[in-house]
């Protein structure tokens, strides 16, 4: 992580590949086409990318051929879908660094064959038809001529069409309903012209949250994907999403300052109170509107919202700290916005009060703001299980406060001697809260071989039981991208006692399963030593665990 930095977009691989697994959630195994487009929604297009695939994406999306041979120069592997292009598009170079092709007309086709041609190779593209946006993609009159070439490039083996894609106007049910009516024609008209296009896609974001038929067999999923609603009437926490991006700044000068003091260009607003001001160094370079000046917007600093006051100049802006000067200094970190199920605002307040949409602010945010991925526990937001509508609930539940480590290791010993073959743990809680610990004591309870340490760096690691029981086996289901990763893993479900750190939300289908959830006061733990698991070594606060029981195993109860 690159420090020193004044201005600073967190993202979060975490949520972006939580995101991810929310969306096939929803989509119940459509395959996901990660857009990532616009430098990844101003996240970084790198981070975004990776953590997509890592989340289990199938495909990435961008617009610009430019932006997909960036992600390939930065070793990216993924297919990559680009669907908006040049009158002289390199398709030379698309072909030779295998990035898929959205083909909108019949002159593109055929650019793309002569390229195929010049390479002595195959182009893979996706027809794009237009609905009823009246943008980009080939209009009704086009798809008979369109797809006939196609079909006949591909059987010349100069191009495979893979797929076949439009999108939507967002213009009511109606309107949606009548667009997929004509991409039904344009598939259909595809498929009698001799192609068999393996992808086909309708839906972004919205129709993805709330259309289920509007799904198709893939979905192109953009501003969820980054934990953002496109819906004004609904939360990112509503649709069971986690933002990806906190925008941070720091306080770089105090002022104290008397009632009747003009601040910044213009003083239109003058201090009513003795007050401290705090200089924090984002401006409108870095895409904080302008015209947020006297809007009311506020900022997060030490847990508190403060009003940003007067006018936001190109390179700062200035806070009006009010009581909380006494407890802050120089370097107090500032967060403009980020998931405010961590208390600070959400990127939508900015959005409401410049009259636009989140979408613009994200990909506003300027060159000089560095992105830095910092990954966190996906459980410290709103986990699939807490969405609307998805885990029945538990049928037991026991909350417990846990005073030191002795304590934590006392309680696995606890749940380890009541655990039997073919019983399911899911650990989920921050770096440090001590769920190795824990682990470490359900070990004992069970008699295993020791030592029982993070499974961070190996994906599952198996315990002999030296009792005659049920081995312990061990699984950082954190790394995995998908269930079905865990299934390639082979593991003896029925035979063992699995103990899943992170696992929430991957391993839930199983019938039973106990869902412990660690967590340790706010700022404890901060400023450990960086490693994997450091309860032992930090300063010792207590901790909450709640264990929750699901499925009728554990209707009585875990302890
Ligand atoms: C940008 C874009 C998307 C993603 O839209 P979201 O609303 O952000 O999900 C999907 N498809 C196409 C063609 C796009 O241009």
């Amino acid at each position: 992580m690159r420090t020193g930095s004044m201005r600073i977009a967190e993202i979060s691989p975490a949520a972006i590949r939580h995101n991810v697994r929310r969306i096939r959630e929803v989509t119940g195994g459509a395959a996901v086409i990660a857009v990532i487009k616009a430098n990844g929604y101003g996240h970084g297009s790198l981070i975004a990318a990776q953590a997509a695939i890592e989340g289990g994406a199938e495909l990435l999306g961008v617009t610009d051929l430019e932006e997909a041979l960036g992600l390939r120069d930065q070793g990216v592997e993924a297919p990559i879908l680009c669907w908006l292009h040049g009158v002289n598009a390199d398709f030379d170079a698309a072909i030779a660094d295998r990035i898929e092709i959205g083909v909108s007309h019949l002159a593109q086709l055929e650019a793309v064959a002569a390229a195929a041609a010049r390479a002595r190779g195959t182009a893979t593209v996706q027809f794009k038809v237009d609905t009823g946006l009246s943008r980009n993609g080939a209009a009704p009159v086009e798809w008979a001529e369109l797809f006939a070439r196609g079909a006949e490039l591909e059987r010349a083996g100069l191009v495979r069409v893979r797929g076949v894609f439009s999108h939507l106007a967002n213009a009511g049910e109606d309107r949606d309903r009548e667009q997929a009516g004509r991409f039904d024609v344009a598939v259909e008209m595809l498929r009698a012209a001799g192609c068999e296009p393996e992808l086909v896609h309708l839906a972004a974001s919205a129709a993805t949250l709330t259309s289920p038929h509007l799904h198709y067999n893939a979905v192109r999923v953009g501003v969820a994907l980054f934990g953002l609603s496109p819906f004004a009437a609904r939360s990112s926490a509503e649709l069971g999403l986690i933002p990806a991006m906190t925008l941070k700044s720091e306080i770089v000068a105090l002022r104290e300052v008397a009632a009747g003091t003009g601040v910044s260009y213009g003083y239109n607003h003058i201090v009513q109170n003795d007050t401290t001001l705090a200089l924090v160094p984002i401006g409108y370079a870095d895409g904080m509107p302008r015209a947020l000046n006297g809007a009311g917007a506020t900022v997060a600093i030490a847990g508190h919202h403060c009003p940003i006051v007067g006018r936001i100049g190109m390179d700062q802006c200035i806070v009006d700290l009010g009581s909380l000067a006494r407890r802050v200094g120089l370097g107090e970190p500032v967060v403009l916005f980020g998931d405010p199920s961590t208390g600070v605002p959400p990127v939508e307040v900015w959005a409401e009060l410049m009259g636009t949409i989140n979408y613009e602010i994200i990909v506003g945010i300027g060159s000089r703001v560095v992105r830095v991925a910092v990954d966190e526990d996906p459980a410290s937001g709103p986990g699939p299980s807490e969405a609307p509508g998805s885990a029945p609930a538990p049928a037991s539940v026991e909350r417990l406060e846990i005073a030191d480590p002795d304590a934590m290791h006392e309680l696995g010993r606890r749940l380890g001697a009541r655990l039997a073959a073919g019983d399911l743990v899911i650990l989920t809680g921050p770096l440090g809260a001590g769920k190795t610990t824990l682990a470490r004591g359900i070990g004992e309870g069970l008699g295993v071989r020791g030592p029982v340490t993070s499974p961070t760096f190996v994906l599952a690691r198996t315990h002999p039981s030296l009792v005659g029981g049920a081995p312990l086996v061990h699984v950082d289901a954190y790394r995995l991208a998908d269930p079905a990763e865990l299934d390639d893993l082979d593991l003896d479900f029925e035979g063992s006692v699995v103990v899943a750190e992170w696992g929430a939300g991957m391993v839930e289908e199983r019938g039973s399963w106990l869902e412990i959830v660690v967590e340790r006061p706010e700022g404890a733990g901060a400023g450990a030593s960086g490693e994997t698991e450091s309860y032992e070594e930090t300063l010792v606060e207590p901790r909450t665990v709640t264990i929750s029981g699901h499925g009728s195993r554990w209707a009585g109860g875990a302890l």
